[in-house]
């Protein structure tokens, strides 16, 4: 016989990790007891040696779905000869250092019971189990317990009652466990907010079928939802909605219909299928069965799967998708409370199916694309967050404050990081309030106060002014594109030193000037810049993100001069306008020089006609990515030299061939796929260069312009011929939304040992 303690760090409370124990030692006949603690869970156990290594064996390799496992230890203890196997309860100060989990979609065996006639839950839209369901949108507190969720007001009636205490339940400790006698109900709202008469749900499904607007609310917040396949309804939220092109995201009814209307290779299946139920980009089919409204002029789709009770009810028969995009007018974060998104839906939905279980923490949906064989995130929100991420080793608690756009805020503890859910951009009172609610609320979950506050350079960003305004900590600022690269390395589990390739819109420079197409050589610490794309003029600053054809305009003067080439891209901007800009550049009036590579693609987009006004950021740079022929891979000369020991990347001979190439009338698609090409060859010998002269052999790859997987696949392909290990993100985004990431590990780092203690809460996952 022997007798062991075993330590299990990691997300094991509320997923139904205590019962797996129980019945796992009931099954191998393992004595002793399971109990959450601080840390996770304790196990004391004791059996024959064979018995126990295969009970600890089976702790990893059998735990239910929604638990992670980072760390298990165990110790030799005396035998004692005690019998049977208990459930312990835990003391109530010490649950509070474990992880909350991020909320789940709908489980397998709670679909079944949904959609079984004898079940006492048959079509109860508040379905759950310890493996599935509401988690982090619905707590309030900690310890992860009923009184501190918003389920707190749903007394459980006995039959519940019974399920929470039986450690043989699914539902043993569900703290959302809830069933039509004693839980959340939907209703349904009018317009002008009268109750409707009749089942909620039926009545819902009819209004949408009928092409209406229905308002949802969901886990995370608020959808608009309308039919998928009426034109007429999508072309009406958009009006309603002001939104005239940014595509919308759909969820169908299962995974059979997505396959009816959107392309899925076997990764984006069980990335689509995964608990956190992403928005996943997929090609659509040639034959798309959806209006073509719901993404328009787009190769690709945003699609989900259904992923509460409510979704799969919703869509049960009627639907082959519904329109299901976040509640909110453009660049306001997504409505979560009841009466917020009656004022501010009022006008766009034609109903409100509501519920009474209140959404505490807002999350959006996560949005996410395959990039070869790994997810990508483009928005990290609902099913990932505050799921924790490793960080390469234990630093001093930091606050990282994030970006402007696609905000997110980091808090870090002992050796992980926690980002908060996606939060918008800083540029309104909304965005703003839901800014300083995530850190609130961030900091009372994880039970941390931070030592450091970590923020960007940018002296305007309203997150770097509210760094500034914290008094009492010492804070550290964090060039934004070393955010970037730091965001990257830590996320692979590295330190540094690499060079890195960070591509993006616009940061502040460490010289006060803006980046944003930038080679640095560095680590989590410290960085050098050692190269970058060559400065042009952004004529009328903040607007050139917004109007590609004044970054072709610019590129066009850098090449040309005055002598400029007659090209048809400029026909439908008012004359006025072009002269305008044009004196601009000349003078250099209101023309901040800029390194950026997002800018010379939305340049390039606009000369090769494919936009020449943009609705919202990037999205010249998406359809440039969408057109590109993927069999032109031969590169257009461009410019690549050492400069006073910076390497200068010099796209003007590039924008000349391209000019050519459209006067000889080459086909923009192949355009398109060979300036993807040149920029994959550009940083290969960027890279050869750097590596000579700095012996670095690992590239990390950067920046919101590496949400492109085109210019990932083949940058990433040309780099590993050439031998070089290639870092990318997988965990975060590539873009401003990971960045807080990058912010905290370098404080971290720099303030190591620097009149800061060692992380009080050091030590624990
Ligand atoms: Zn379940
Ligand atoms: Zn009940
Ligand atoms: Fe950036």
């Amino acid at each position: 016989m022997r007798r062991q303690r075993i330590i299990i760090e990691g997300i094991v409370q509320g997923v139904g990790y205590r019962p797996f124990v129980f019945q796992l030692a009931a099954r191998l006949q393992v004595a002793g007891w399971v109990r959450n603690d601080s840390r996770g869970v304790t196990i004391e156990a004791e059996a024959e040696a064979a018995v126990l290594a295969a009970f600890v064996a089976a702790l990893q390799a059998e735990k239910p779905p929604l638990a992670a496992i980072t760390r298990l230890d165990s110790s030799e203890l005396p035998i004692s000869g005690a019998r049977g196997f208990a459930i312990l309860e835990s003391r109530a100060d010490q649950a509070a250092r474990a992880q909350i989990p991020a909320d789940a979609a709908v489980c397998d065996n709670c679909l079944a019971e949904l959609f079984n006639p004898a079940d006492r839950r048959y079509r109860y839209p508040f379905i759950n189990c310890t493996d599935c369901g509401p988690r982090f949108t619905i707590v309030t507190g900690i310890p992860y317990d009923r009184p501190q969720t918003t389920m707190a007001g749903f007394p459980l009636c006995p039959s519940c009652l019974a399920e929470y205490h039986d450690p043989a339940s699914r539902r043993f400790h569900a703290q959302p466990n809830a069933c039509p006698a004693c839980g959340p109900r939907l209703t349904l709202f009018s317009a002008d907010g009268r109750s409707l008469p009749g089942d909620p749900l039926a009545e819902a499904v009819c209004l949408l079928g009928e092409g209406a607007i229905v308002a949802v609310k969901g886990l995370g917040g608020y959808h608009l939802a309308v039919d998928a396949a009426n034109p007429a309804a999508v072309r009406e939220l958009r009006r309603r909605k002001r939104r005239d092109e940014k595509p919308f995201a759909v969820m169908a009814a299962d995974f059979d219909s997505v396959e009816q209307f959107a392309l899925v290779s076997q990764n984006e299946g069980r990335l689509l299928q995964g608990v956190e139920r992403p928005i996943v980009l997929l090609e659509k089919q040639a034959d798309f069965l959806l209006a073509e409204e719901v993404a328009p002029q787009n190769r690709t789709v945003g699609v989900m799967l259904p992923y509460t009770p409510l979704h799969h009810l919703l869509l049960e028969k009627d639907f082959l998708a519904l329109v299901m995009t976040s509640a909110n007018l453009s660049d306001e974060p997504i409505a979560y409370l009841d009466d917020e998104a009656r004022l501010r839906l009022s006008g766009i939905a034609d109903a409100f199916l509501i519920h009474d279980r209140p959404i505490h923490t807002r999350a959006d949906d996560s949005v996410a694309r395959m990039l070869g064989d790994r997810a990508l995130l483009m928005r990290r929100s609902r099913g990932y967050v505050p799921r924790g991420i490793a960080l390469p080793e234990k630093q001093p608690s930091v606050l990282a404050v994030g970006a402007e756009l696609k905000n997110t805020v980091c808090l870090t503890r002992g050796d992980r990081a926690f980002m908060s859910q996606h939060l918008g951009d800083l540029q309104n009172v909304e965005t703003h309030m839901a800014f300083t609610t995530a850190i609130r609320q961030l900091r009372a979950l994880l039970e941390t106060t931070p030592e450091i506050v970590a923020h960007d350079l940018h002296p305007d960003y309203l997150a770097t002014r509210y760094a500034l305004e914290q008094g009492a900590l010492p804070t550290v600022g964090v060039q934004h594109h070393h955010a970037h690269l730091a965001s990257c390395l830590s996320e692979n589990g590295s330190t540094g030193p690499a060079i890195g390739v960070i591509f993006d819109g616009l940061g502040y420079g460490a010289d006060g000037t803006l980046w944003g197409g930038e080679f640095l050589a560095g680590d989590c610490r410290a960085f050098e810049r050692v190269g970058h794309f060559r400065y042009v003029p952004l004529p009328g600053g903040d607007l050139a993100a917004r109007q590609p054809w004044r970054m072709a305009l610019s590129y066009l003067v850098a090449t040309y001069g005055e002598d400029l080439p007659t090209l048809s891209c400029f026909s439908a901007v008012p004359a006025e306008e072009f002269g305008l800009v044009r004196q601009a550049l000349a003078k250099g009036v209101n023309a901040p020089l800029a390194s950026s590579c997002g800018r010379l693609f939305d340049a390039v987009a606009a000369l090769l006609g494919v936009r020449s006004v943009a609705s919202f950021e990037g999205q010249a740079a998406m359809e440039l990515e969408m057109l590109a022929d993927l069999s032109a891979t031969s590169p257009y000369p461009f410019g690549l030299k050492m400069e006073n020991g910076m390497l200068l990347f010099d796209p003007r001979p590039l924008v000349r061939a391209i000019v050519e190439s459209i006067s000889s009338g080459e086909d923009r698609a192949r355009c398109a796929g060979r300036f993807h090409a040149t920029l994959a060859e550009m940083v290969r010998q960027a890279c050869l260069v750097l590596r000579a002269r700095r012996n670095l052999n690992t590239v990390a790859l950067s920046g919101g312009v590496f949400q492109n997987a085109l210019l990932t696949t083949l940058v990433r392909e040309r780099l590993e011929r050439a031998g070089f290990t290639v870092l990318t993100h997988s965990l975060v985004p590539p873009n401003d939304g990971g960045i807080a990431l990058g912010q905290a590990v370098v404080a971290g780092r720099r303030m190591r040992g620097v009149a800061v203690g060692e992380g009080r809460d050091g030590g624990e996952a």
